[in-house]
């Protein structure tokens, strides 16, 4: 519809507003796969609202608020309004179009996105939070049990191994009770980053409480699930630098039985880490 006059009226109106584009309604559906672009300025033939995909991904991209979009519509065009609001478009205006106008909504707009991107990022924030052990950084317990629970039912589903680690820290107490809590606070954090950067990424490394972390494996038989725990442990044992103390962990390993829940797996890989404790400490123990 629009033609490149249009194009150069509209960018010249926009030139004070910051960095905008008016896109033909091709190029417009690419930029909301990118998600590079805040504001969106579409002026399509009247019978391109009724098209799908094209709209669908605007429609998509909007809705979640990653692009705000400004349709341009025949005046007196009732039915290409109606598309276009139904396509989530933040707002129209009519064409033939006002500069000045154009500028006007376009600036109310970015404004609008500035504040939902803001939103949007604290929102983000504000769940990373609730998911996050604040001495360690891993995931807490909250996000464990979820993520557990999602990841048993997908093997279960799939007929996939999973193990899970239960990780704990020897003799912890009396690290906390000879060099005092900020120590014991370092030493749970340099544990938990060595551990971190040893597994892979599909993996899931939590703070289960205290001293003990949990690590859940997809896709894990029990055999390479132990040879993973022996690496970490080595991990750990060989290499603390960051306390002038040695350092060590022992290790539980369970492999999802048919039918087991996330307690029940938990409970297994815990009996195992005692098993790890009572053997001597620095150990890993595996049960079937
Ligand atoms: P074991 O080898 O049997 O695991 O011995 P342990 O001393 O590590 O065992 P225990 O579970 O009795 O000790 C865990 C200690 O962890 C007790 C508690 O003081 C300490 N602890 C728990 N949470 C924190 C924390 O957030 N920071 C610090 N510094 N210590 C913590
Ligand atoms: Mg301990």
């Amino acid at each position: 519809m629009a033609n490149l006059a249009d194009y150069a009226v509209v960018s010249a109106a926009l030139l004070p507003v910051g960095r905008c584009m008016m896109l033909d309604e091709r190029s417009a559906v690419a930029a909301t796969r990118n998600g590079a672009i805040d504001l969106l300025i579409v002026a399509p033939r009247h019978d391109w609202w009724a098209e799908r995909p094209g709209v669908a991904d605007l429609a998509v991209a909007a809705a979640d608020e990653r692009l705000s979009v400004l349709a341009m519509v025949p005046s007196g065009d009732a039915v290409a309004l109606a598309h276009a609001f139904d396509s989530g478009v933040a707002d129209c205006v009519a064409y033939p179009f006002d500069r000045d106008e154009v500028a006007i909504r376009v600036r109310t707009l970015l404004r609008r996105k500035a504040a939902a991107d803001r939103q949007r990022l604290a929102a983000a924030e504000v769940r990373r939070l609730a998911l996050t052990d604040p001495v360690t950084g891993l995931w807490n317990r909250h996000h464990l049990d979820t993520e557990l629970t999602a990841r048993i039912d997908a093997a279960a589903a799939g007929g996939r191994p999973l193990a899970l680690l239960m990780i704990d820290i020897d003799r912890f107490k009396p690290i906390n009770d000879r060099h005092g809590h900020a120590i014991g606070d370092r030493v749970l954090r340099a544990v938990a980053t060595r551990l971190a950067n040893g597994i892979r990424s599909g993996d899931t490394l939590a703070r289960f409480g205290g001293d003990e972390l949990a690590l859940i494996m997809p896709e894990t038989p029990l055999a390479v699930a132990a040879g993973v725990a022996e690496r970490l442990r080595a991990l750990v044992a060989d290499g603390t630098t960051e306390v002038p103390f040695a350092v060590t962990i022992s290790i539980g390993v369970a492999e999802l039985e048919a039918g087991e829940t996330a307690s029940t797996l938990l409970a297994r890989s815990d009996k195992a880490l005692y098993a790890a404790k009572v053997d001597g400490r620095n150990r890993v123990a595996a049960v079937s």
